[in-house]
């Protein structure tokens, strides 16, 4: 572009919202033909709040009961068990636990120490249903896929699949109650006390009013939309279909260190991508795809890395951005 087209085009942006960083940017970003959105935040209001709380059926793994009726009964208030099998209610007090109440007072305790918006709304969920929420005595972080700790529950586990599984935990049990929650695009994550898988916790978050017209906008001027993110693909799935984009442009699943991997991927094929994302996870992504955008109340890793930032938190204005890019070059040349 000449000087004068750069100048014009990072003028009009700049009125309207749109940073570009740098000179050969509105080449770069008219020449995209790959939008690839991160989901939480940036199609989604990034506003999670706590939706379904599920106490599961006390079963003890490797032991079968009688289709589970002394354990209900047990749960129930009473103490028949069967003849000395071993189950959980033997170790639980029926009366508080194996509720609801325990299930979200123990993930709330659990996720007190975290700083991930899923367990921030779990927490908020615990206290607006007043539930008493305490600090574990201890706590650690399994980033992309949930939390450990120590509290006066027992020890819980708060998180996805494979965590569970890590912990030697089957979470087979839970996979009806998962599976509709996916479903209707919430992020379900399983919670464990001492080993036994108790129950499972959902987080919901609005999809963007504008995000299903920027899509379809995108997808008119002829470019591929994909989405990228870390939540479990059947609830990424359903968020797509919200918003337009092809169930086969989902990618997800992935961890945070693999969201350049698959921008990368992405781009193998000759592919010009641009990554729209707001996370400190999403910096090497947009670090390495030819366009980065970082988008709206977006952390200052995210603007740091990116080539473009867009100042509201609107996903249509990366089809604005794409507009004034080949509107100028196209005009002064
Ligand atoms: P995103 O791409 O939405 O930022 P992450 O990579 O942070 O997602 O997390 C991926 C998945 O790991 C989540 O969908 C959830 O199942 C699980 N997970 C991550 N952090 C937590 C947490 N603090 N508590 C429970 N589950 C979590
Ligand atoms: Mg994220």
């Amino acid at each position: 572009a000449t000087p004068t087209a750069t100048m014009v085009g990072t003028a009009i942006g700049a009125r309207t919202g749109v940073l570009f960083k740098g000179g050969d940017v509105l080449e770069r970003v008219r020449d995209t033909d790959t939008v690839v959105f991160d989901k939480t935040g940036t199609l989604t209001e990034g506003e999670m709040h706590l939706t379904d709380v599920v106490a599961l059926e006390p079963t003890t793994s490797g032991e079968t009961t009688d289709g589970g009726t002394a354990d209900r009964e047990a749960a129930g208030g009473k103490t028949t068990t069967d003849g000395g099998t071993e189950t959980l209610t033997d170790e639980l007090e029926p009366e508080d636990k194996l509720t609801e109440e325990f299930v979200l007072a123990a993930a709330a305790s659990a996720e007190h120490g975290s700083e991930h918006p899923l367990a921030q709304a779990i927490v908020e969920g615990a206290r607006e249903r007043r539930i008493d929420v305490e600090e574990p005595s201890s706590f650690e972080n399994v980033p992309g896929h949930g939390v450990r700790a120590e509290t006066s529950h027992g020890e819980v586990v708060v998180g996805n699949r494979k965590l569970v599984r890590d912990e030697g935990i089957d979470p087979s049990p839970a996979s009806g109650v998962m599976e509709r929650l996916e479903r209707e695009g919430k992020t379900a994550m399983l919670v464990a006390v001492d080993g036994y898988l108790v129950g499972v916790v959902a987080d919901a978050d609005e999809v963007k009013e504008s995000a299903k017209e920027a899509v379809n906008d995108l997808k008119e001027r002829g470019l591929d939309v994909l989405m990228l993110t870390g939540d479990n693909d059947r609830t990424a799935k359903a968020v797509a279909e919200q918003v337009g984009i092809d169930r086969e442009n989902v990618r997800a699943e992935v961890l945070p260190d693999e969201k350049a991997d698959v921008i990368e991927d992405v781009q193998s094929g000759g592919k010009r991508a641009m990554m729209v994302g707001d996370g400190v996870n999403d910096a090497p992504a947009l670090a390495s795809a030819y366009v980065g955008t970082a988008i709206g109340s977006g952390t200052d890793v995210a603007i740091e890395a990116a080539d473009v930032t867009l100042m509201r938190d609107d996903p249509r204005d990366v089809v604005k951005a794409i507009r004034v890019s080949a509107g100028t070059l196209s005009k002064i040349k």
